[in-house]
């Protein structure tokens, strides 16, 4: 683990770096308060436990640690305040302002490393801690059998992107995909097997689409993709998924199925109208080309010219919280 130790006096810095090193931290040294924010802050891989003086040119410890602990971090590093002041006050300010303990100098090597090894454990508890909210925080956003972005975390970035459309009048195409005559899969070869297609469905989606359009399972067997992409391309690109799915079958070391998709695509370029009826008109419209797509004989694009757009879609009898949270 790295340590750093920040401390005007050389001789205590050199004591304290070789009994940290003997016990088997990694140490970098700053001899004044300012030295010791740079690391802490500009170091690619920073230091985790922070032994600070109070006592130091530029910034003092006190100040250095208020301003550590103002940025606010997940994942901030162990404080401990070094100093020859032992009153209560003294103490108080210390904790106050940021330091997680406290330590008079001289420092005994017992207490010191004792009191290291807490840092240690905070840190493990710290470090548990921040990998349990991140993976709540993936599961929250994320279908959980295709790992694609689920239907509440697709609205959410939906927003961002029209947003963004409306800042830079860059086109947006949103599409919905819907698999053909899906249900028989799963009377045909049971559930586990149409589970088993969608989930290779959305590695194809992967596959085709790119790292940074927005693709989602908006519900059952209908996903979602959002791309920035000029108007004239976007009917190609996702022509190219629906050969990607049409031209290679599923499941192909065992059951070898042939799938197609239709897909529905409104194209959105910044017109200006608040968000969320943006959104809902965004996806009926998708949803009305898709049912254009599915009438036309599947397997195949469709895409609504927003100047005839009418709100054709099936979603046209519902009510906004329909379209935003039911399932399809
Ligand atoms: P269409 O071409 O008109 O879209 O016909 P379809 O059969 O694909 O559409 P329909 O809406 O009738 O059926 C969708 C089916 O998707 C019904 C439902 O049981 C199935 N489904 C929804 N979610 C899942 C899932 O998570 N796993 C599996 N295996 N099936 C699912
Ligand atoms: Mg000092
Ligand atoms: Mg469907
Ligand atoms: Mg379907």
């Amino acid at each position: 683990m790295k340590a750093l130790i920040a401390d005007d006096d050389q001789v205590l810095r050199m004591i304290l770096e070789k009994q940290l090193q003997s016990w088997g931290f990694d140490t970098v040294t700053a001899s004044n308060g300012e030295e010791a924010f740079n690391i802490i802050t500009e170091q690619e891989d920073p230091p985790r436990i922070v032994l600070l003086d109070w006592e130091m040119p530029k910034l003092d410890g006190i100040a250095l640690c208020q301003k550590i602990r103002s940025s606010e971090s997940n994942d901030p590093p162990y404080i401990i305040l070094v100093t020859g002041h032992t009153d209560s006050d003294r103490i108080a300010t210390a904790l106050q302002a940021g330091a997680n303990d406290f330590l008079s100098k001289p420092t005994k090597p017992i207490e010191l490393r004792a009191r290291l090894g807490v840092g240690m454990r905070t840190l493990e508890l710290q470090r548990r801690l921040n990998l349990a909210n991140h993976m709540l925080a993936y599961k929250a956003e994320h279908d959980e059998l295709t790992g694609l972005r689920n239907r509440g975390s697709l609205i959410d970035r939906l927003d961002t992107e029209i947003a963004r459309s409306q800042r830079t009048g860059e086109n947006l195409a949103v599409g919905i995909l819907d698999i053909d005559y899906f249900k028989r899969i799963n009377d045909t070869y049971g559930h586990p097997v149409g589970d088993r297609v969608l989930k290779e469905f959305a590695e194809r989606m992967r596959d085709t689409f790119r790292p940074y359009d927005l693709l989602g399972r908006y519900g059952g067997e209908e996903f979602m993709v959002a791309c920035s992409i000029p108007e004239e391309e976007s009917k190609r690109v996702f022509e190219r998924f629906r050969k990607a799915v049409a031209e290679t079958p599923f499941l192909k070391d065992d059951l070898g199925l042939e799938i197609t998709v239709s897909i529905g695509i409104r194209q959105y370029t910044g017109e200006p109208g608040s968000i969320k009826s943006t959104l809902l008109t965004l996806i009926s419209d998708a949803d009305a080309a898709l049912y254009r797509a599915k009438n036309g004989g599947r397997n195949r694009v469709e895409l609504t010219d927003h100047l005839e757009s009418k709100n054709a879609g099936r979603h046209t009898d519902l009510d906004e919280s329909q379209i935003l949270d039911a399932e399809l």
